[in-house]
């Protein structure tokens, strides 16, 4: 249901936890983050309020998990699957290599889910969501980790998806880089000085940036610190709508 991410000089943990709260009047049942630190992807996600998230954070932290400057986190209004921990975004491919956040509905991930599984892929949730994240992987397989392949993998997955959806992913193989995508949902980016954020509403970085990107209908976008690079569903260059946030959050 809200949607946050970040790539910068910051610890991305508490970027993303301010961005989450200060999109809370949405309403939600479960929330999550997920950190890359040292070229690894570090979880933690709850069932109910933020406040249960920041109790378990604050208690069982790992270190690398506040270390961390590239991050996505997630309050999830659920539709498929109940509002669960094990159902509570982001979700991991089975190599853990990706993590993947959504919101709204992947109407076909049946047939996708049933497909994997064929292939031998065992899920860890009942969301539609997570075969986003092992369709990601099923991509990257074999290819050497970079904020581009992660574009790449994303647009080839996003062509196989049917719904709604704003996706954002993390790759543990390409610090530093945060790809998102969206159709029928909303998805801004926040324009920084040697930082980047990407959430479903601007309130969530506003007291970062005043300068967004909106993006357009069927677009991706990766973020690094200093690159915003836009692209549609088939590879060519494209462009959101750039405003400045003049009201007061
Ligand atoms: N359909 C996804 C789920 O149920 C995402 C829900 C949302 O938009 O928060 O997990």
């Amino acid at each position: 249901c809200g949607i946050a991410g970040y790539v910068g000089g910051q610890q991305a943990l508490g970027v993303v936890l301010d961005g989450l709260r200060r999109l809370e009047y949405r309403g939600y049942d479960s929330a999550g983050v997920a950190v890359l630190a040292n070229s690894r992807l570090l979880l933690a996600k709850k069932a109910g309020k933020l406040s249960n998230l920041e109790k378990m954070l604050a208690e069982a932290a790992e270190a690398d998990l506040r270390a961390g400057t590239t991050g996505i986190g997630h309050t999830r209004w659920a539709t498929h699957g109940g509002p669960t921990d094990r159902n509570a975004h982001p979700h991991l491919s089975a190599d853990g290599r990706i993590a993947v956040i959504h919101n709204g509905i992947i109407e076909n991930f049946a047939k996708l889910r049933a497909e994997l599984q064929a292939e031998g892929i065992e899920f860890a949730s009942d969301t539609d969501t997570e075969c986003v994240a092992h369709l990601l992987a099923a991509e990257l397989a074999g290819i050497a980790g970079s904020p581009q392949a992660l574009a790449d993998a994303m647009r080839r997955v996003c062509g196989r998806l049917e719904g709604a959806f704003t996706l954002l992913a993390v790759d543990a193989q390409a610090p530093g880089a945060v790809v998102g995508a969206r159709r029928n949902s909303p998805l801004v980016v926040g324009r920084g000085n040697g930082e980047n954020f990407l959430a479903s509403d601007v309130s969530a970085f506003i007291e970062h940036t005043r300068e967004a990107v909106e993006l357009g209908q069927d677009q991706i976008v990766l973020i690094t610190a200093d690159a915003i690079e836009i692209t549609d569903f088939f590879g060519n260059p494209a462009e959101g709508r750039d405003y400045h946030v003049d009201w007061d959050a």
